[in-house]
């Protein structure tokens, strides 16, 4: 039987009922992608580098549930778990890749040397936030060292490696998990970190750890904050309206439009597109 790693429809939230980290991020990307995705909802088809980065995730999930009972990891069901989480994906990863990426996490020194006996995969974290409202996250994984402290780490996948400096100024991620754990437990979180496969010439995983700091938390406490203020002044404006108008979520793409469920090349009603494609020619 194939071992299965189940994730909630995360699609179907709306941030006007709670804010998810997802959509803080997203809102930091562009400012009308966040704000389509309230009025103009679409359905979006993952591109391969998602879909191998969901794979490689559901497979080192799986691997963790064999280490944190002091099993021997059983790699092949794992990988076969992986697959099974992106075979309806439109165009899901190389199976060669994604075993790569297995194989190397659990030889990883640091997986080697990290104590899984506590560890979490995927809690999901919902709770009223003071300031923000209801807010909503699904952490990779929590860990629990000797002396009760937490670290929670993001698995992730990418072309290039991170900064070192990427998971102390990781406010909307990282820095928002750890308010959200803190806020839900009362203890504190000590560490945050990022585990990133390194899809290079020659592969391998990274990780880029960061103490949880209070400037980390009071400025993911403002940043997502202000998400929800802005959430709320486009409520207030747009109410009664027929025709609702971006007027609050103003900041261009940040990365480009290129996989972009909005855009007007794959039927989205994006109109801010081809006027930056314009200004960019
Ligand atoms: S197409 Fe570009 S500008 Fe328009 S919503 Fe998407 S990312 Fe933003």
């Amino acid at each position: 039987m194939t071992a299965t790693v189940v994730r909630d429809d995360l699609t179907r939230r709306d941030p006007r009922e709670r804010i998810s980290k997802s959509f803080v991020r997203k809102a930091e990307g562009c400012g009308n992608a966040a704000w389509l995705s309230i009025h103009d909802p679409r359905p979006w088809s993952p591109p391969e580098k998602v879909s191998f980065g969901s794979a490689v995730d559901a497979g080192v999930e799986l691997l963790i549930t064999y280490l944190r009972s002091d099993q021997q990891p059983d790699i092949r069901r794992a990988h076969q778990g992986a697959m099974e989480r992106v075979k309806d994906d439109p165009t899901p990863p190389e199976p060669s890749e994604v075993l790569s990426a297995l194989t190397s996490w659990l030889a990883w020194d640091v997986v080697q040397e990290t104590d899984f006996s506590y560890a979490v995969t995927q809690p999901h974290i919902r709770l009223e936030l003071s300031g923000i409202g209801e807010v909503d996250a699904h952490p990779d994984l929590i860990l629990k060292d000797a002396g009760g402290y937490e670290h929670i780490i993001d698995v992730k996948t990418a072309k290039a490696a991170k900064p070192a400096n990427a998971a102390a100024t990781s406010y909307t991620e990282l820095g928002f998990y750890a308010l959200l754990r803190e806020a839900e437990t009362g203890g504190e979180v000590a560490t945050v970190a990022y585990w990133t496969y390194v899809r290079s010439k020659k592969p391998y995983w990274q990780r880029v750890s960061a103490p949880v700091t209070a400037h980390l938390l009071s400025v993911a406490q403002v940043r997502v904050a202000a998400v929800a203020r802005a959430i709320e002044a486009d409520g207030l404006l747009n109410d009664g309206i027929a025709q609702p108008a971006n007027s609050v979520f103003i900041n261009p793409p940040r990365y480009g439009c290129g996989d972009c469920e909005h855009h007007p090349a794959v039927g989205g009603s994006c109109t801010w597109a081809e006027e930056l494609e314009e200004v960019a020619a």
